[in-house]
């Protein structure tokens, strides 16, 4: 299959790439995301800046925007120069009001404007940008309303949250009985139902790793994306969930695998094998490169 044009992905920061502390405990802390470094090795990688353009749109404050930026992506690139980073986006580019710009407010992002930011022009600082539009572009997000507007180049993730955090920090702890992941415990929330608790059985049974998965199977997903030529089309066909069609037929508990898919495919995270089974094209990805999957919990 000759390779499609260059595509563009844009990634939001908190719950999808990292977790923050809250506010009240002094200076906000950033926990990284499990396999968070794989995927920026992957995305600086010669080989993948030859077809991948990147940049960060995120819904929080500029300054804490380029904090978050310069941690995950490496200092300097948050103040959106590169070389990485085609652009980096925070609130003041969501187009709200002086009042909903301080006020926690459900925030849209349009896609619309990065591709009018891309768009050729006769700015010769733009020059040397590259055409987007709904044939090239995923938005990596954890929230399905600020991606309403263009459904089908969201890339949906699970949230990151306090509660993922934990059970990375637990899943490093050899023995779970130790007083460290003990006293972890404790600042869970509340309990895991049942269902939730099968889920991750699940998903450790599945795929026998213990971290957090997704960003290894957002590298799968980008690295099936580079010869889709109509990433809008393939999403909207159920792309996503069609991974899993070949196994099936492959499979004689097939009946198994029907119910770990999700009925919504744009909530294609919630089935574990699927999620698996992207993560594994994502460490075949990386293996390709010579890039080490390691999950580093920071
Ligand atoms: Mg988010």
């Amino acid at each position: 299959m000759p390779l499609a044009q260059r595509k563009l992905v844009i990634f939001d920061l908190n719950g999808t790439l990292l977790l923050r502390s809250p506010s009240r405990a002094g200076a906000r802390q950033i926990y990284l995301r499990p396999y968070a470094r794989s995927l920026v090795a992957y995305l600086t990688h010669p080989d993948v800046r030859n077809w991948l353009d990147c940049m960060v749109w995120s819904s929080a404050q500029p300054h804490n925007v380029s904090q978050m930026v310069d941690r995950v992506f490496g200092a300097g690139e948050g103040a959106g120069k590169g070389p990485l980073l085609r652009a980096v986006w925070a609130r003041d580019t969501l187009g709200l009001s002086r009042a909903k710009f301080h006020q926690k407010t459900q925030t849209t992002k349009d896609l619309a404007k990065p591709w009018g930011f891309f768009a050729p022009t006769n700015d010769p600082t733009k020059s040397a940008f590259p055409t987007h539009g709904p044939e090239t572009t995923l938005l990596v997000d954890d929230s399905p309303l600020k991606a309403r507007l263009q459904p089908w180049n969201h890339l949906c993730v699970a949230e990151y949250d306090a509660t993922s955090r934990i059970r990375d920090l637990d899943a490093q702890v050899p023995d779970s009985s130790t007083s460290a992941s003990g006293a972890k415990s404790q600042k869970r929330k509340r309990e895991p139902s049942e269902e939730e608790e099968e889920e991750e059985e699940e998903a450790a049974a599945t795929s026998g790793e213990p971290y957090d998965q997704t960003l290894l199977a957002v590298v799968g997903v980008f690295s099936h994306i580079r010869s889709v030529a109509n990433v809008a089309a393939w999403m909207r066909s159920r792309g996503l969930v069609a991974i899993m069609d070949g196994k099936e037929s492959e499979s004689t508990e097939s009946e198994q695998s029907d119910d770990a898919l999700p009925s919504d495919p744009a909530q294609w995270f919630t089935s574990p094998r699927l999620l698996a089974a992207w993560a594994e094209r994502g460490r075949a990805a990386l293996r390709e490169l010579g890039i080490d999957a390691a999950s580093a919990i920071e």
